[in-house]
């Protein structure tokens, strides 16, 4: 807009301008662009849509689902930390069982003998869902 036009070495000496070039965070309360959609301080999401507006309807939908995203993400994480049962191995099974029988037995002649040293309670339970018809 016009800042296009103004060398960027004037930005800083133009009288201030009538509206605040800030807005506070509503969480955080931290200064912001008042453009800016996503708080860069705690990560909040403002919208800036006018409520009721399609473009507000659309913004919010965006800013729930990335949150549930963020949310999947983060259990899935706390879950890869933990054990490591819940995430790693029925992940592994699922893929596996959609491979033919051959792949199956090759991934199989690797993983399992791998998995026998460090824990072969668990050795057994894959084997048992990879081929399981
Ligand atoms: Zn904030």
């Amino acid at each position: 807009m016009a800042r296009r036009t103004q060398s960027p070495y004037h930005v800083g000496t133009t009288a201030s301008p009538p509206q605040p070039a800030t807005a506070p965070c509503p969480k955080c309360r931290r200064p912001l662009a008042a453009a800016a959609k996503r708080c860069v301080y705690c990560g909040h999401v403002r919208i800036l849509a006018a409520p009721g507006t399609p473009a507000y309807e659309a913004e919010r939908a965006a800013v729930e689902a990335d949150a549930k995203r963020l949310e999947r993400q983060k259990v899935i994480f706390q879950h890869g930390m933990g054990l490591g049962k819940t995430a790693l191995k029925p992940g592994l099974a699922e893929r596996l069982r959609r491979q033919s029988l051959l792949v199956r037995i090759a991934v199989m002649a690797v993983v399992i003998p791998a998995l026998m040293l460090v824990a072969p309670f668990k050795a057994f339970r894959l084997a048992k869902e990879v081929f399981r018809p």
